[in-house]
């Protein structure tokens, strides 16, 4: 989760008194980073991934698996072993005390034949489970009291994360509120209908009701960022990024069960949107922090930015008169109508003329499925993240969608493609994306017209429709007839012509062959696979409940396929 620093934390009201200094900083940081950078070229593709890991604990006696609140001393041990120069992955914290975030220890070079080694790369992160002792904190759930879920125990320690959690609550002047409708079965109850929360916000009938930012952020991801060669590359990138967000969110969905109970989505989105929501009641018409991405930076996208942005217009003015061009101008504008949610003492004052600490804070806190990275001094371009995915069980899986991501970016740029819709169309195909079973039952917008038009000028948001069609998953990645060639043929062709060895050719395609299975159905996604692993326990009663021995013997098999001494053929075929 970005941007970690240590020092003595600002209470709220502190921080709140900082707000108005920091943006203003914090823009002026921009601007200069911007005006140095902008005009830097060449800079090679460069890429890597952040894969984040749950660490569970198990209790076979009890036949109980919870998550272990550990994470801390993982980090020590791994950044032992790290300082020792023993691994080839570096080792983050994240907002939750379960959880880890791993990376290879450099990124990837643009050469293919690297694209084969992530998966070992991923496979050596972990295998080292000699630091898995019991843990004794677990979330529990406190019946009487008003605050329903919510124990501090289960954030991680570093104070940016409590401070978070803390000041989303603070922001907004209330906790939390998430509500995922229930999936429903013959014998299925609203849990808790009874309860009212302080501010007499019911919960809603047929949802699973959360109070705690946990419940979102704790759910694993898998990001990838690339290096672009210059800032219009970036901004392409970006865009195109924008545009597969929602439907490479449903192909990694793996979040079907929350709280102890089944869900009637299969991705985390809503629950991750609502865990960090920080606005007032007032501010319910703007986005929210966590969202899709407002608009497409690159002046192909222009036209199709349909939606409006909010954004700061005296930030937006600055910036323009700073030279930035206006879509970029909006697009910090609008991440600049947020307030800093932490901050510390020792951070106020910038250290050096090229502290851009005040802008991080913001940037960082600001969660779109897609970033623009700003350059750092020397080291790094311009980078785009792509941050939609859910994390798979296995390293196979995982090194598949970072791997596709990556080749689908090399095909977008040497075939100068056009997958731009107009951005409404994108925010649409997040409703269908995180609904259960969107994989084969969901039709999504998508670009019919790969072919850039030579004129921009020509084309308007309308005349442009004909272009774009509404498609199954199967059709957008494996293609249709007369219609659209499909993602994966696009990089089978690609392949073809670049001068892949053979080890490495094999690997790819294991790779394709699991995204294309996953979206014609015959093999599931991750959420697919836990929901029939629920619905077909013997344990479970047809009331949506996943009961704890449920729950054990779910994570014991995910386990055992993670380790590869299962075979999980509707999960991942023959591989
Ligand atoms: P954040 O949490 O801010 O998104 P992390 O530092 O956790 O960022 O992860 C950054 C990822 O980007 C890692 O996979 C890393 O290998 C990769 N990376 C680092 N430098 C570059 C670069 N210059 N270009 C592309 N990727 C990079
Ligand atoms: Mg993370
Ligand atoms: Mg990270
Ligand atoms: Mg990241």
């Amino acid at each position: 989760m970005g941007l970690l620093t240590e020092g003595t934390l600002l209470s709220w009201q502190e921080t709140k008194q900082w707000a108005d200094y920091v943006k203003r900083h914090g823009v002026q940081q921009f601007i200069k980073l911007f005006n140095k950078q902008r005009d830097r070229v060449n800079d090679v593709f460069i890429w890597g991934d952040e894969t984040e890991y749950a660490i569970i604990k198990f209790e076979h006696d009890k036949k109980m698996a919870r998550v272990s609140l550990r994470s801390e001393e993982v980090l020590d041990h791994m950044n032992m072993l790290e300082n020792l120069g023993k691994l080839s992955s570096l080792w983050h914290p994240e907002l939750g005390a379960y959880m880890v975030e791993a990376m290879p220890s450099k990124p990837y070079s643009g050469l293919i034949h690297e694209l084969n080694m992530v998966e070992t790369n991923m496979r050596t992160r972990l295998g080292c489970d000699d630091f898995m002792d019991p843990a004794t904190n677990s979330l529990h759930e406190n019946n009487t009291n008003s605050l329903v879920f919510l124990d501090e125990t289960i954030i991680h320690k570093h104070p940016k994360f409590g401070a978070i959690t803390r000041n989303i609550r603070n922001r907004r002047r209330k906790k939390v509120i998430i509500n995922v409708p229930i999936y429903k079965d013959q014998k299925t109850l609203t849990p808790h209908e009874n309860l009212q929360d302080e501010k007499s916000e019911r919960v809603v009938k047929n949802h699973i009701y959360m109070d705690n930012t946990i419940f979102g952020t704790g759910c694993c991801s898998l990001q990838v960022t690339l290096q672009a060669s210059n800032i219009q590359e970036a901004k392409i990138l970006h865009d195109h990024l924008a545009v597969l967000s929602p439907i490479m969110m449903a192909l990694s969905a793996s979040s079907p069960a929350y709280r102890g109970y089944l869900s009637d989505r299969d991705c985390r989105w809503s629950v991750i949107v609502n865990s960090l929501d920080d606005r007032t009641d007032e501010e319910r018409g703007i986005k929210p922090r966590y969202s899709s991405v407002n608009s497409y930076l690159s002046s192909e996208g222009e036209i199709l930015n349909d939606v409006e942005v909010v954004f700061d217009r005296r930030v937006y003015k600055e910036l323009r008169d700073a030279g930035v061009d206006h879509l970029l101008s909006q697009h910090v504008a609008h991440l600049f109508i947020r307030e800093p949610l932490f901050l510390f003492s020792e951070n106020i004052h910038p250290k050096s003329e090229d502290d851009i600490f005040h802008y991080e804070n913001i940037h960082s806190t600001n969660w779109q499925t897609v970033r623009l990275k700003v350059p750092s001094e020397g080291s790094s371009g311009w980078r785009v993240e792509f941050r939609p995915m859910e994390v798979q069980f296995t390293d196979f899986e995982n090194a598949a969608y970072a791997v596709f991501i990556v080749l689908l970016t090399r095909v977008i740029l040497s075939l100068n493609m056009d997958l731009l819709i107009p951005i409404s169309k994108v925010d649409e195909n997040y409703e269908e994306a995180e609904k259960r079973d969107a994989v084969r039952s969901g039709t999504f917008w998508f670009k019919t017209n790969i072919k850039k038009s030579k004129k921009a000028k020509d084309k308007t948001c309308c005349s442009d429709e004909w272009s774009y069609a509404k498609m199954t998953m199967n059709e957008i990645i494996n293609g249709k007839d007369n219609l659209f060639p499909g993602l994966i043929p696009l990089i089978r062709r690609f392949l073809r012509r670049a001068a892949v060895e053979v080890d490495t050719l094999r690997t790819l395609q294991k790779y394709l062959e699991l995204l294309q299975h996953r979206a014609s159905g015959k093999l599931l996604t991750t959420a697919q696979w836990i929901r029939e692993y629920i619905l077909d326990h013997p344990d479970y009663r047809q009331d949506s409940v996943v009961t704890e021995r449920i729950n054990y013997d779910l994570l014991c098999t995910a386990d055992r396929i993670q380790r590869g001494e299962l075979k999980s053929p509707r999960l991942l075929g023959s591989f």
